[in-house]
């Protein structure tokens, strides 16, 4: 049996004439870059995530950068966000000309833990908190970060918080929707994620009037009106069909995510029946609304062997995130070392996502767990 980590193919098919059928006519009006199409995601994306503007932008990693841009939070400035997180996260900052200052993960749900924060906070010098202006939350693998201590943390040292919500479209904390919660969200439609376009996209929610309209105009150059330029901006626009394709999209997601959970609860009992929870730790989910963009399982040793014997199997896995961002050679120059963040080393050496997207079916998952059992038995 083969079990892809991810098969977009199976999903393309339940939408494919409305793809095709919203292409053509993108294609024959000629109209490629922002306009109507992007103007409707932008409401139905604020509806859905229960925030007052969306505005499109070109990737989630722009919509990082146009956020941390917006507020302007740049040269001198320094932002806490997590060392176990796609890149994008940790480069954006640097590429808003700041400095990102990393705390430590939770190690039940690997995001960003409150206390960590508040420790590196307390633990500052004066002039370093002075530079401290932003806290970016990662809604790591479809769960929401910690967000009520984050939110009073960032309230009690004037921080900005700028949601990170690349893998959490739909989540929720306590009853509030990913992206509604901090200053600003952001959101990838990157086709892995859980609701991907047919090439790179992203948006930014808001629910400040001052923050959209920045977001705006610096999307396009800064300009406004055409050819007047108070501010610098980039060219972090959307596509017009990118937009149209995540709209289709986004009528089914929440059927896609509640296919995602129903997967997740199946391999719980599948690993609870195999006998080994031992050396397999099945992600841990709070009260809240996980959509699980990946499933994580933790193993206590062999990681990369299993990962081998798996890929022999034709099982699909991938490890997110292999090095943390402290130890990454591009951020030396900030200085840590092995050792300073125990808690997301651990992640990085001992986890693996194995195949959750909603189109699997419960034979692929229990051929998964056999073989994972096999592997340890
Ligand atoms: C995917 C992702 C991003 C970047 O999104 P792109 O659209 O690929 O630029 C940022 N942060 C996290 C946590 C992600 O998973």
């Amino acid at each position: 049996m083969k079990v892809p980590l991810l098969d977009l193919k199976k999903q393309y098919e339940t939408i494919k004439d409305e793809a095709l059928q919203v292409t053509k006519e993108i294609f024959e009006s000629q109209y490629f870059i922002l306009g109507p199409k992007v103007e409707t995601l932008e409401k139905e994306i604020a509806a859905y995530c229960s925030s007052t503007y969306a505005r499109g932008v070109s990737s989630g990693t722009d919509a990082l950068l146009i956020s941390l841009m917006a507020a302007d939070i740049g040269q001198g400035a320094s932002v806490i966000t997590t060392p176990y997180t796609f890149f994008g996260t940790a480069g954006s900052i640097v590429r808003a000309g700041a400095v990102p200052v990393f705390a430590d993960i939770d190690p039940d749900t690997y995001n960003i833990s409150p206390k960590s924060i508040e420790k590196v906070i307390s633990t500052m010098p004066k002039t370093e908190r002075e530079k401290l202006k932003g806290i970016i939350p990662v809604h790591l693998y479809g769960q929401c970060a910690d967000m009520g201590p984050i939110l009073e943390i960032a309230e009690k040292y004037k921080l900005i918080v700028i949601e990170d919500a690349a893998q959490a479209i739909g989540s929720e904390y306590n009853e509030r929707r990913a992206g509604s919660m901090g200053d600003f969200g952001c959101f990838s439609f990157y086709p892995s994620k859980n609701l991907g376009a047919f090439g790179d996209g992203g948006i930014v929610t808001t629910g400040s009037d001052d923050f959209n309209e920045k977001i705006r105009i610096l999307r396009d150059h800064g300009q406004d009106p055409k050819y007047f330029h108070q501010v610098i901006g980039g060219n972090f626009r959307l596509d017009a069909l990118q937009a149209a394709i995540v709209s289709i999209k986004l009528k089914h997601l929440d059927t896609w995510s509640q296919a995602r959970q129903e997967n997740a609860n199946r391999y719980s009992i599948l690993f609870k029946e195999s006998g080994l929870e031992d050396r397999v730790q099945v992600p841990y989910e709070k009260e809240n609304r996980h959509i699980y963009n990946q499933y994580i399982i933790r193993l206590e040793d062999k990681r990369d062997n299993l990962r081998a014997f798996l890929l022999d199997c034709k099982i699909g896995t991938d490890i997110y995130y292999p090095v943390p961002l402290h130890l990454q050679e591009c951020f030396k120059y900030i200085g840590y070392k092995t050792g300073d963040f125990p808690v997301a080393e651990m992640a990085a050496n001992h986890t693996l996502a194995i195949p959750v997207y909603p189109e699997l079916s419960p034979d692929q998952q229990a051929y998964v767990v056999e073989k994972i059992t096999e592997f340890y038995c």
